[in-house]
């Protein structure tokens, strides 16, 4: 995969067909902007649509999102599966993920799954506290989600868990909680989206009740910023917060939603580092060296990590160096040289 140069997704969404009930938190239809779900037929159309857009080389996964893809019927789900499986075999595509629920993985369903090319499977975990998956109504508990991701690494696929910031009943202990278990579980692939209030929800309800209040963008950044520093060397973390265009094509919701949520936490957990960088060295003049991949985070939301060095040092050279691991900064003056790790 290394000649590759970029990693596409064609997404597919399968709204809500397999859910068997509805978690207090989900408009389904309203997260993914779909009213109905694709017939077999149209996928190919959809497919076709993004490789004529995609570029050579690229790493191109087709992805089955949006709902319980294996809770849908067994044949409708063969089909899709068909479909996306020819893409494979004649090496248009690399790869297939699907994302699903905990309590709907079963042997029978991941033979099924290895059989059409399935490589990733994410399954929405939320959570990994009893407490808060009983009252967003998940209908599963912690051990499923265990159950279920060891059967899927067992079986030779990529792991996924999306996990949710601000649930009902959850606080920083009980997110601190999941990013450890989640950890203990070997996951691969990690989303992490702060909690919004979508209309039309149970949650909703909660609100205008006054039995749930969604957290502000500074708590929802917080928050998220210390279930990074756990999971950020251990884990592909590959998204932090709703994607403004394809995740949320609505516009009535409550809470803590910015466009740019992933730079914000990302600055924050720099700029943690920025203070300690300020503490040990009392020169005028420093170099700090970072990967250039954690370039922008280090230089912080609209330069706020920047501008306080600035003040704070007469003289800061920022530099960018493939050499430097991600997750650490180097920082060096005229007496000595730091490593300082992100996280
Ligand atoms: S499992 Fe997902 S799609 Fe189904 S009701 Fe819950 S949040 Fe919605």
């Amino acid at each position: 995969m290394s000649y590759l140069t970029r990693h596409f997704n064609i997404p597919i969404f399968i709204p809500e067909l397999g859910c068997p009930f509805r978690c207090v938190f989900c408009n389904q239809r309203s997260i993914t902007g779909k009213k109905e779900y694709p017939l077999p037929d149209e996928i190919t159309n959809i497919i076709e649509t993004y490789l004529s857009t995609i570029k050579k080389n690229s790493f191109i996964e087709i992805g089955f999102f949006g709902g319980n893809f294996t809770g849908i019927p067994e044949g409708l789900m063969e089909r899709y599966l068909a479909i996306a499986n020819k893409y494979v075999k004649y090496s248009k595509i690399n790869g297939i993920r699907v994302s699903t629920r905990p309590d709907y993985i079963n042997d029978n369903k991941l033979y099924l799954l290895k059989k059409y090319g399935v490589t990733t499977i994410e399954l929405g975990v939320q959570s990994l506290n009893d407490n808060v998956l009983k009252v967003s109504k998940r209908g599963y508990e912690k051990k499923d989600v265990i159950i279920a991701s060891k059967k899927i690494k067992d079986m030779g696929f990529r792991l996924g868990h999306q996990v949710m910031i601000g649930l009902p009943y959850s606080d920083i202990n009980t997110e601190i909680e999941t990013a450890k278990e989640i950890i203990k579980i070997g996951v691969d692939d990690l989303r992490i989206y702060p909690l919004l209030v979508l209309e039309g929800t149970e949650l909703e309800e909660m609100y205008n009740n006054k039995v749930y209040k969604p957290l502000s963008l500074e708590e929802a950044i917080l928050r998220t910023k210390e279930f990074v520093k756990i999971v950020y060397k251990k884990t592909n973390i590959i998204r932090i917060g709703l994607h403004p265009s394809e995740d949320l094509q609505i516009k009535k919701f409550i809470g803590p939603f910015h466009p740019s949520f992933r730079e914000l936490v990302m600055s924050k957990l720099c700029l943690d580092v920025v203070y300690k960088i300020n503490e040990s060295f009392k020169s005028d003049e420093i170099q700090i060296i970072i990967n250039p991949k954690e370039y922008n985070f280090f230089i912080g939301y609209r330069k706020e990590n920047k501008n306080f060095l600035y003040k704070n040092f007469k003289r800061v050279k920022i530099l960018k160096e493939e050499k430097i691991k991600r997750g650490f900064i180097v920082v060096k003056n005229a007496d000595k040289t730091r490593k300082f790790s992100i996280v």
